[in-house]
């Protein structure tokens, strides 16, 4: 275990797993509601390929989905083409037993990506990831928000205190975490910025911000001094150090003695990605039980 994450007792320190627990017992008495109305809520898992974190992957969610009256459907090939998993996903999409597909990625490289997850329905697309449901969160009426940037929000908004107006910060620019983050904040009315590769003076842009989000994947490329004192962090940043522990992109202790609270890496951000895909599982089974109409 690392020293962040033993620090259970400090005030500062964001504890993921606490948050998605809060949320996950929220999705569970959800789900309930849902079984009492004849509607299963049930998660389909598309697994292709022998990559071994992702077979761990797959496992935790699948457990995780289990623990809260999620059903789960499996499946999993190895050796299949783009063809074959496209006739999959449309079996998927007209089972009206199966609320959301999750195809776990990467895919092996024969089979192409952006058609498989173009193909999923968008009504289905749990981890919001169709351009529907991007284009979407764009316009801000987010149907399915994909789940670590949800996560994210989830941590900000605990902290209490009011995101309107704030000046963000995104570190990272990616379709899957950097962009949606950004959006999610501009709806919570926060002034946002993001920067990327090609931003001139990280420093100054990290110094202004009450809000950072670091979605980058270098170990401590953000410095602590560079924190605005009082900032709000989250760090999305997993990277394996050579003695094979993991660290986010942010220098954890000399950032947190400047951060008014700021997540730790494990155990912050992570923890919230798995509890955000049951949330939308159940936000899907909810329409299909009517128990919320939100089109
Ligand atoms: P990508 O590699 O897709 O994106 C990284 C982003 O960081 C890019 O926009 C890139 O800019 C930017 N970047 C790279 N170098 C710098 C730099 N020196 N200064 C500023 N910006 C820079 O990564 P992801 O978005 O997929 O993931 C980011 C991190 O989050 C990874 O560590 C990943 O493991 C982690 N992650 C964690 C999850 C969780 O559950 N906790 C879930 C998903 C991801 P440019 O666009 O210019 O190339």
């Amino acid at each position: 275990m690392t020293e962040q994450a033993q620090e259970t007792n400090d005030p500062k320190r964001i504890d993921g797993k606490k948050s998605a627990r809060r949320l996950l017992k929220g999705v569970k008495a959800r789900v309930a509601a849902c079984t009492e109305r004849g509607v299963t809520p049930c998660l389909a898992v598309v697994l292709i390929g022998d990559n071994a974190a992702s077979q761990v992957y797959v496992r935790n969610k699948e457990r995780r989905a289990k623990k809260v009256g999620i059903a789960t459907r499996d499946h999993r090939a190895t050796g299949s083409t783009t063809e074959e998993l496209l006739t999959v996903i449309r079996a998927l999409n007209d089972d009206p037993e199966v609320d959301g597909i999750l195809v776990q990625l990467p895919l092996p490289d024969n089979i192409d990506s952006d058609a498989i997850l173009l193909e999923i329905a968008p009504d289905k697309d749990v981890d919001g990831f169709h351009p529907y449901n991007l284009g979407r969160l764009m316009i801000g009426r987010p149907r399915f928000v994909a789940c670590t940037p949800q996560g994210c929000l989830h941590l900000l908004e605990e902290q209490g205190q009011s995101l309107a107006g704030k000046r963000a910060l995104v570190v990272g620019r990616s379709t899957i975490v950097g962009k949606p983050v950004a959006h999610l904040l501009l709806q919570a009315n926060a002034t946002v910025t993001i920067a990327h590769s090609r931003t001139q003076n990280l420093a100054e842009e990290v110094a202004r911000a009450e809000i950072l989000v670091a979605a980058v994947g270098r170990a401590h490329c953000i410095k602590g001094e560079w924190i605005r004192p009082g900032a709000l962090v989250i760090d999305v940043g997993i990277n394996r150090l050579e003695d094979g522990s993991l660290t986010g992109d942010v220098e954890y202790e000399a950032a947190r003695a400047r951060a008014s609270a700021i997540t730790p890496v494990p155990g912050g951000v992570g923890p919230m990605t798995i509890a955000c895909l049951l949330n939308n599982v159940v936000i899907a089974a909810e329409r299909r039980a009517g128990l919320r109409d939100d089109a």
